[in-house]
């Protein structure tokens, strides 16, 4: 089994080891199924007082993190891969990260995901290491550690071993470019709402029609810029006629 390596480059890396050392995520790195590298920036600082960052040229509010601890942290990673790997700068100014670069990434054996601060990080760097430029939405948040957790988790559940027969990635929203059908445990009756008849039937066929009249529904309600790029069949697209002309 290929054991896919994660590095992050962070002024944070209890954040990161933290929080992805729970739940699936921390039952696969316990199994070694992928592995992380967190590393701090700070410890390639070159002053004494570990300073990382200075003002901004020309003025303005915040700070910028400085180019070489960057680059020298970098270094020691290209330098443990053996290869220059893909570095990705979590950035608002990226391509809005979904399931499809997911499923890209998750081919790759190792990835740098680099976190930056404050005001960001010296562009000059950025144009040297930098590889791919992502963002976890059109926001901005304090720092890149969350977009980093964010992108490994999803990434990492599409490696093979990550999930249990009971957690499969197969059938869920994105994956065939529609969203989920909805879902439904036990009680049978819960509140005075039951559970749809036709998953009691045990009729597999029905099931799995239901189900994905159900996902072209959702599809079309909740997100119907998605059906402008799934793959429909001409039923699925009479189906969907019937929803816009009741
Ligand atoms: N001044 C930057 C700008 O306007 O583009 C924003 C800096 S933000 C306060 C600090 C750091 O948080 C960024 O360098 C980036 O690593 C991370 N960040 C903030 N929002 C993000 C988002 N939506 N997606 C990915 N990373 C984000």
């Amino acid at each position: 089994m290929r054991n896919m390596r994660f590095h992050v480059m962070t002024l944070f890396p209890d954040m990161v080891s933290q929080g992805l050392a729970s739940s699936i995520t921390g039952r696969a790195l316990e199994k070694e199924i992928f592995s992380l590298n967190v590393v701090n920036i700070r410890d390639y600082s070159r002053d004494k007082h570990r300073h990382v960052d200075d003002y901004p040229y020309g003025g303005g509010a915040g700070m910028v993190m400085q180019p070489d601890p960057v680059y020298d942290c970098y270094a020691d990673i290209v330098k443990s891969c053996g290869k220059k790997p893909r570095v990705i700068y979590m950035t608002p100014q990226g391509t809005v990260f979904s399931q499809k670069i997911a499923q890209e990434l998750a081919l790759e054996e190792e990835l740098v995901f680099l976190c930056g601060h404050y005001e960001g990080i010296d562009d000059r760097v950025l144009e040297e290491i930098v590889t791919d430029y992502l963002s976890i939405g059109d926001y901005v948040l304090t720092g890149g550690e969350l977009p980093a957790m964010v992108m490994i988790d999803s990434i990492s559940r599409l490696i093979p071993g990550v999930l249990n027969n009971k957690e499969s990635a197969e059938y869920e929203s994105f994956q065939d470019g529609l969203l989920e059908y909805p879902q439904y445990t036990r009680p049978e009756v819960y509140h005075g709402m039951r559970v749809p008849e036709v998953l009691l039937s045990g009729h597999h066929a029905n099931i799995e029609k239901w189900r994905h009249e159900q996902s072209l529904k959702r599809t079309f309600l909740r997100r119907p810029d998605l059906l402008d790029r799934a793959c429909l069949s001409p039923s699925d697209k009479k189906y969907l006629e019937g929803l816009k002309n009741p």
